[in-house]
């Protein structure tokens, strides 16, 4: 959709006063080829404390002004979150990175040098600049310096610091094409920027430089063993692993149940040959049953299932198709209205932690090992 501004803001307005809800608006571009009057159309709404959604290389955020504690509340609000899961800043100049943090650790900052731009979250210790809002409460804030260049244009021409989470309503998947954002958010926002289906699909990993050790609170595409090339000894947070213990994970994000489908999701975990069986059968009882049944499996084992709801996430031989359409897949389950839903699953060599971290959690961590 082509936007003219000069009647979105008339019509905006006349929203406004009759009291109706207001659609955002969207525009479409690619990287390449940047609308760049839609970009400064959606910075002028960010400083002056709107909210804008925008692709990055891992999913949609949903933006406001870091600096505006208003802004942060409105992003809480519009996506129904707890106000102390804190959000992230994002940044497109690397020199920014010392208005919003301070104290930082030099391993922190050789880790920026080799991972950003790119899908990498720090948490360093916050400086006065950023408002208790962005960051729920603490006194450590968490930056990223995107690759998407539609996000660092965004961001620049927003002031250059963006708080931005998912731009998901809170606890369905995250969004990783712009019909996502639409569908959760395209009646509480400002605008949306369409860069069309983004590249990894889930989201940054996060690392923690406040507590000695390097240590990992969120797995993504940016895996452990990547980290530990470039930083030596990287740890993992305890709470991460712990499925409903008392160690909690130290990002408030990773402590609420997230990702969950509408359906009941079980992962089948085993030899390949044994999975399918084993989903063959489980999926044939419940239909039996008259349950309406999903399956989530990959190209090479589309063939094997005859019956249910099939949807293959990708090829195993390519790990990355996998993290792309994980979220999207949940979703379209979401839309079918299926009871039940059995998965295979994808422990791949690279991103197989991150993959297999999101779809346990979407599983309330039910699992049949085979
Ligand atoms: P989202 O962008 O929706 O993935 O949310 C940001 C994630 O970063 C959430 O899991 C937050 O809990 C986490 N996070 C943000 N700031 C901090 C922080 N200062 N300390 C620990 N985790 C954080
Ligand atoms: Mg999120």
């Amino acid at each position: 959709m082509e936007v003219n501004f000069q009647i979105y803001h008339y019509w905006r307005s006349e929203c406004a006063m009759r009291g109706e809800k207001m659609k955002a608006w969207v525009a479409k571009m690619t990287e390449e080829q940047l609308d760049q009057e839609a970009i400064r159309k959606a910075g002028e709404i960010l400083k002056s404390g709107g909210l804008a959604a925008f692709p990055t290389e891992t999913v949609y955020g949903l933006g406001g002004n870091a600096f505006d504690a208003e802004a942060s509340q409105k992003i809480y609000a519009a996506k129904g979150r707890p106000s102390d899961n804190p959000l992230i800043v994002h940044i497109a100049r690397m020199e920014d990175l010392e208005v919003v943090a301070r104290n930082i650790p030099d391993n922190a900052r050789t880790l920026a040098k080799a991972c950003w731009p790119g899908p990498l979250t720090m948490i360093l210790e916050k400086t006065e600049a950023v408002p208790k809002e962005t960051t729920g409460g603490l006194n450590t804030v968490a930056v990223r310096f995107p690759s998407n260049r539609i996000a660092q244009a965004l961001i620049l021409a927003a002031g250059g610091f963006v708080a931005a989470p998912s731009a998901n309503t809170s606890g369905r998947p995250s969004p990783t094409t712009a019909e996502h954002v639409i569908e959760d958010l395209g009646d509480s926002i400002d605008c949306i920027l369409d860069g069309g289906m983004v590249e990894i699909g889930l989201e940054s990993t996060i690392v923690d430089f406040t507590e000695g050790t390097p240590m990992i609170l969120r797995p993504g595409s940016l895996n452990r063993e990547r980290l530990e090339e470039i930083l030596g000894t990287v740890r993992t947070d305890p709470g991460l692993l712990a499925q409903e213990t008392h160690t909690r994970p130290k990002a408030p994000g990773m402590r609420y149940k997230h990702y969950a489908p509408n359906a009941d999701l079980t992962i089948v975990e085993g030899a390949e040959q044994a999975v399918v069986e084993k989903i063959r059968a489980l999926a044939a009882k419940q239909l039996a049953c008259g349950a309406k049944v999903g399956i989530i499996c990959t190209d090479e084992t589309r063939q094997e299932y005859p019956q249910g709801d099939v949807k293959s996430i990708g090829a195993r031989s390519d790990e990355a198709s996998i993290a792309r359409h994980l979220y999207g897949i949940l979703r379209e389950f979401d839309g079918d209205h299926v009871d039940i839903i059995y998965s295979e699953a994808f422990d791949t060599p690279k991103m197989g932690q991150a993959i297999m971290n999101r779809l346990l959690k979407a599983a309330g961590h039910k699992r049949i090992e085979v």
